[in-house]
């Protein structure tokens, strides 16, 4: 059996331990247009500012590919499927031949349409490479200002990078607030409140018009408002769409990103998708949507290798969930945590002084979102309790009957397995008994 993977990243790396698992004689190839080992995507801020070291950030043994008997062709990309003849053509012109596919080619970029947009200076954030040219570019051009466009997570782990590395910084973000796709207004303004403690200017309803440039070098960039910043350096974060360049002109479906069933295949026999490039079940919509979070994708490739080595598997769904630390303050989001309608309860308490917000999001009894900020350790039980859509609402009552508040229930520090409904815990245990 000739097993092709293309990327060389969470979802790859998870798709061949599966498939060894199983085959351990079939013959794994993983394409990658990058020249590294595996690494984690979400430590290159702490690679940027030196928290960390370069051998830090490789989440598998250096060995991983010899172990695993995997072929792993570097440097080279993928720019063509012939779907009947089953090979993956490479940009040397070099013809992979496959007989089970997975795509695993994850996000790209999204850039401004503005002019000056490809000056030296101005720079994505989404891999290793990015992180060593702006620390290059940092070291040779003795950066001292620079401007972040977008506020979403990317933004700011890159902002958290320049504050360390004493980089004066203006975040610009289109939005009227900071992550406002994953938080809900108080917890943004509490990561707002941090970032001004790190000197870091926020303008929000505005975004970059026109970068400037000085012999093809960055020096200022115009907003819409008409203002001037000075800039060495721009960091554009705008967002990440599903990189399905690869499979345009063919006949595998796509939307936003390349369609995956329960068992993670595209709607072409013997060719599988995971991971940011991909569409699968979300269990908060019940549709299928893209969402780029380094644990879906895990599961996502792990799902498509057992499926690719032929043992049937299917993929639970997720929904989106951070786990990061910004500013200092540890976070949590996962699910619906800015809902509108009356549908909606909100559970929630708020410690100003130390930064401590915790909401809890229900429907119906069930959790669909939490937030939890500054006091995370229990967040993981929540999360639990969402992705099985336990039904909490035997919770409400005493022994005795009587009922008692949502707030002191679900926030009170000791909230455990104890708390939670029995039947739920004995599935817990023994995973015999169903939840509905
Ligand atoms: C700065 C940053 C911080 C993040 N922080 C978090 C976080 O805190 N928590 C979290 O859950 N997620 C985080 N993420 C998201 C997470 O990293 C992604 O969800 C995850 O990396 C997706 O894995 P993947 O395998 O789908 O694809 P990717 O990691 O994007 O890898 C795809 C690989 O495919 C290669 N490739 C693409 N096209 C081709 C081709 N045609 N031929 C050959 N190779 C190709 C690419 O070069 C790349 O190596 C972060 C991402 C970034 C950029």
């Amino acid at each position: 059996m000739k097993y092709v993977i293309i990327g060389n990243s969470a979802s790859g790396i998870a798709a061949v331990s599966s498939i060894r698992e199983y085959d351990k004689t079939g013959k794994i190839t993983i394409i990658s247009s990058e020249p590294y080992l595996n690494y984690s995507r979400p430590l290159i801020s702490y690679l940027l500012a030196k928290k960390i070291g370069r051998n830090q950030i490789l989440y598998r043994d250096k060995d991983f590919y010899k172990k695993n008997k995997v072929d792993l062709v570097l440097k080279r990309k993928a720019v063509k499927l012939n779907l009947k003849r089953k090979r993956v053509l490479l940009d040397n012109k070099q013809e992979v031949p496959f007989d089970k596919l997975l795509i695993a080619t994850g996000g790209k970029p999204i850039n401004p349409e503005v002019k000056g947009i490809d000056a030296k200076g101005v720079f994505n954030f989404v891999d290793l490479s990015c992180a060593k040219r702006i620390e290059k570019f940092i070291k040779n051009n003795k950066v001292k200002n620079a401007v972040i466009l977008g506020g979403g997570l990317i933004g700011l782990k890159a902002a958290e990078a320049l504050i360390a590395l004493n980089i004066k910084l203006t975040l610009v973000e289109l939005a009227d607030r900071v992550l406002s796709s994953t938080f809900d207004k108080k917890a943004s303004l509490i990561i707002e409140e941090a970032l001004k403690k790190h000197k870091c200017d926020l303008i929000t309803k505005n975004t970059i018009v026109e970068v400037k440039t000085k012999n093809n070098i960055i020096n200022a960039v115009e907003l819409k408002d008409k203002s001037i910043l000075h800039a060495d350096l721009l960091i554009s974060a705008i967002g990440v769409r599903p990189n399905i360049e690869l499979v345009n002109n063919t006949s595998i479906k796509t939307n936003r990103g390349i369609i995956a069933d329960k068992f993670m295949r595209t709607n072409i026999k013997d060719i599988y998708v995971a991971g940011d490039c991909c569409e699968a079940s979300d269990l908060i919509s019940k549709t299928k949507k893209a969402i780029a979070i380094w644990p879906l994708a895990v599961l996502q490739g792990k799902i498509a290798g057992y499926n690719m080595a032929g043992i049937r598997k299917e993929y639970p769904g997720g929904f989106a969930m951070n786990s990061v630390e910004l500013c200092g303050i540890p976070t949590i989001s996962a699910g619906e945590t800015n809902p509108v309608g009356t549908q909606y309860e909100i559970i929630s308490d708020y410690v100003p002084k130390e930064s401590i917000y915790r909401k809890i999001v229900l429907k119906e009894n069930r959790i669909v979102g939490v937030i939890f900020m500054g006091k995370i350790e229990r967040a993981g039980i929540y999360i639990g309790l969402i992705k099985e859509a336990v039904n909490l609402a035997s919770c409400f009552f005493s022994e005795s009957g009587s009922s008692f508040s949502k707030k002191e229930y679900f926030l009170k520090d000791n909230f455990g397995l104890i708390s939670l409904p029995q039947e739920y815990r004995k599935y817990l245990v023994s995973g015999e008994v169903a939840i509905i």
